[in-house]
């Protein structure tokens, strides 16, 4: 590591006001966890799950760019793995180059993003070191998460719902300079306040998938899910489910939740969803071997969750894609929503659209949140109302490894990386709220031992 990333790092750590930090240079070399556009062609004909992206994921220097007006460079204590980062490393469902292609055609400062490697990483926290001349609200020293919702506030498309601009990008993934490196670059409308209560990696984990599983459950732009209504969960203990999970509890509605073995469905009772139903234990089928989907195994499946709460779902929380939609248009009541927001296991989805049409049912596509979206969902961490599903921690250096253990689906709620925090637990500044909540902010790490 360089001399100046060590004296920002001891810097932080002591605790340096804004002004110490804001005259530290920033060095010309980051570490970070990158792809490169020479590899995108390694996995060429392996399946999904035989591409290994500990190959694929290299842990090196890049050249760090200058800030645009509108930007900040925020030292990364603590990052996260999530899902696009295991797609950016195995090039499904296309190599992410092409992203930054578009982007650094856009405009000057696009430029910048288009390299022949891509540094990933769509969640952090850390802390402010510069602000471009356009930044109003943030300052160096603030400590700050980051949601991942990369927009451009000059388009006209984007003042509405900005997930809804035309040009919507993913932080991190269709961009370059992502936050599983020492420093990251990011807009300054992505910056949110750290969870005061939380340490960094704890703190890193939530705004991707918190983020969208607010506006899946909660927004209007949603489910908009009001209480007493029945929620079916895929993947309950998992990124996105475990948020979702929290938030169906807190507004009151009544989650089933599907998980893959007995541990999980006990953690997720410890979570306080009293419906579980163990997938793997039950032995569903939804398609035979011969590549068609089995409407007795539906019914089979429906029927389980009328005995657990007496009724269908009133909405699906659906992302596995295609080994489940057939399951989660057929068991949705009649006139229920299904949302989706991703297809682990396809894309190209197959559901019998009698059951859709002839029921009133609606299937809903939803892409992670705007930035009152993600800022609502930080704002509701922060008050300890939701807290985090860190379960496992690796350093920078292993974020292969890491990324792995997600692709195969080996880890519960969320996988931490740590940047520039030399190790768990630092950067609490609350422990009075911490000494609140933490049987719950600790309840993950715990059950992975
Ligand atoms: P994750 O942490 O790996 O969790 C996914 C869960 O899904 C697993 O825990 C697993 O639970 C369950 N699952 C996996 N394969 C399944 C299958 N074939 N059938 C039923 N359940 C299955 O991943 P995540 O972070 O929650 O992300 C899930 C998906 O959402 C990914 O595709 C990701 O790219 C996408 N995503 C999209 C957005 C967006 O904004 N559009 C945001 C976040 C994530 P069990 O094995 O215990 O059942």
């Amino acid at each position: 590591m360089s001399h100046q990333i060590d004296a920002i790092r001891d810097a932080i750590l002591a605790d340096a006001p804004g002004e110490e930090l804001a005259a530290l240079p920033l060095p010309e070399q980051v570490r970070g966890a990158l792809v490169r556009q020479e590899d995108q062609e390694m996995f060429a004909g392996l399946r999904s799950e035989e591409k290994d992206m500990r190959k694929s994921i290299r842990v090196e220097e890049f050249p760090f760019p200058e800030p645009a007006p509108d930007e900040a460079v925020v030292a990364v204590m603590a990052s996260a793995v999530n899902f696009n980062t295991v797609w950016t490393s195995i090039f499904e469902p296309l190599p992410t180059f092409g992203f930054l292609k578009r982007l650094g055609r856009e405009s000057v400062w696009g430029a910048r993003h288009d390299r022949p490697y891509h540094v990933m990483g769509s969640d952090a926290a850390g802390v402010i070191l510069r602000v471009g001349s356009a930044v109003r609200n943030w300052r160096p020293g603030d400590r700050v998460t980051i949601h991942c919702n990369y927009v451009d506030d000059q388009d006209p498309s984007a003042h509405d719902d900005s997930m809804l601009a035309d040009n919507q990008r993913i932080w991190g993934f269709e961009t370059n300079f992502g936050g599983l490196a020492d420093l990251t670059l990011v807009k300054a409308n992505q910056l949110m306040p750290k969870p005061a209560h939380l340490s960094w990696e704890e703190a890193a984990v939530n705004a991707l998938c918190n983020s969208t599983s607010y506006r899946m459950i909660v927004s209007p732009n949603g489910a908009h899910m009001t209480q007493g209504q029945v929620v079916l969960i895929w993947g309950a203990t998992g990124g996105i489910g475990a948020y979702a999970v929290q938030y169906v509890l807190n507004g009151g509605g009544t989650p089933v939740g599907v998980v893959s073995s007995p541990e999980r469905a006990e953690l997720l009772r410890e979570m306080g969803c009293e419906h579980v139903i163990d997938r793997r234990a039950e032995g569903y089928r939804f398609w035979t071997d011969e590549g068609t989907q089995d409407p007795a195994e539906w019914r089979r499946f429906g029927k389980k969750i009328r005995e657990l709460v007496g009724r269908d779902p009133d909405i699906v929380f659906e992302h596995p894609g295609r080994q489940t939609m057939g399951a989660s248009v057929f068991v949705v009541r009649r006139g229920g929503l299904v949302i989706t927001c991703a297809a682990t296991s396809g894309y190209m989805i197959e559901y019998d659209n009698r059951y859709l049409w002839m029921n009133l049912k609606t299937i809903k596509g939803c892409h992670f949140a705007n930035y009152r979206e993600a800022w609502e969902a930080n704002r509701a961490i922060c008050e300890g109302q939701v807290y985090p599903t860190l379960s496992k921690v690796y350093p920078l250096a292993e974020a292969g490894e890491a990324t792995w253990q997600v692709h195969r689906n080996l880890v519960e709620g969320k996988v931490g990386v740590l940047c520039l925090a030399p190790e768990e637990g630092l950067g609490i500044s609350d422990p009075e709220l911490r000494a609140r909540t933490e049987d719950r902010i600790t309840l993950f790490r715990r059950h992975a031992g």
